[in-house]
């Protein structure tokens, strides 16, 4: 996998001197999809990104917050959705990483790109849902339950039931005549 520049943050400025601290924004297009489950971030997706940069005695502690869109298909309905999409980080890159999984400073910079992409992928949803009443799809017909009529099913009292049965055959007298032959 390619590290792209958008992941790079310079910290020439504060390097090696604890208490410095810098307070940066920015905005790039995702150069590489995150995630590969039911919900995603793709690549040439917008992030936003505010990242704090503390020197300290061991190298520079960044705190991030990352704000993007995720585009996910809902595990009820199976429609396709976007959502926005936030996570927050923080990761301590050593000038002299002791462990292979500690982070480096290289150079004057500093690489986001391995812990922002672990922040964002552990947090997207496993079994994201359009929305949280989505009503999903119907066990039977295996089609797209209505909204109204699950609503409907749960809200009317079974004392008026049978008379709201009996209006809707009144009003809608075609389509009672006629019933949907699959
Ligand atoms: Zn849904």
């Amino acid at each position: 996998m390619t590290s792209s520049r958008a992941y790079e943050e310079n910290v020439r400025e504060i390097i090696n001197r604890p208490g410095e601290m810098r307070e940066r924004e920015r905005g790039f297009d995702a150069p590489e999809s995150f995630g590969e489950a039911l919900a995603t971030v793709p690549a040439g997706e917008r992030v936003d990104l505010e990242v704090r940069l503390e020197s300290v005695h061991e190298g520079i502690l960044v705190s991030a917050h990352v704000d993007t869109t995720m585009h996910a298909e809902c595990g009820r309905c199976l429609e396709p959705f976007t959502a926005p999409f936030e996570v927050d980080f923080q990761e301590l890159f050593a000038y002299t990483p002791s462990e292979a999984d500690e982070y480096g400073v290289h150079g004057d910079h500093v690489n986001l790109e391995p812990p922002l992409r672990d922040a964002v992928v552990l947090a997207l949803p496993f079994q994201p849902v359009c929305r949280p009443d989505c009503p999903g799809l119907d066990p039977e017909t295996g089609d797209l339950r209505d909204a109204e009529a699950a609503a409907e099913s749960v809200a009317v009292d079974p004392r008026w039931a049978a008379l709201a049965g009996f209006l809707a055959e009144d009003e809608d007298v075609d389509r009672v005549s006629d019933p949907e032959s699959k």
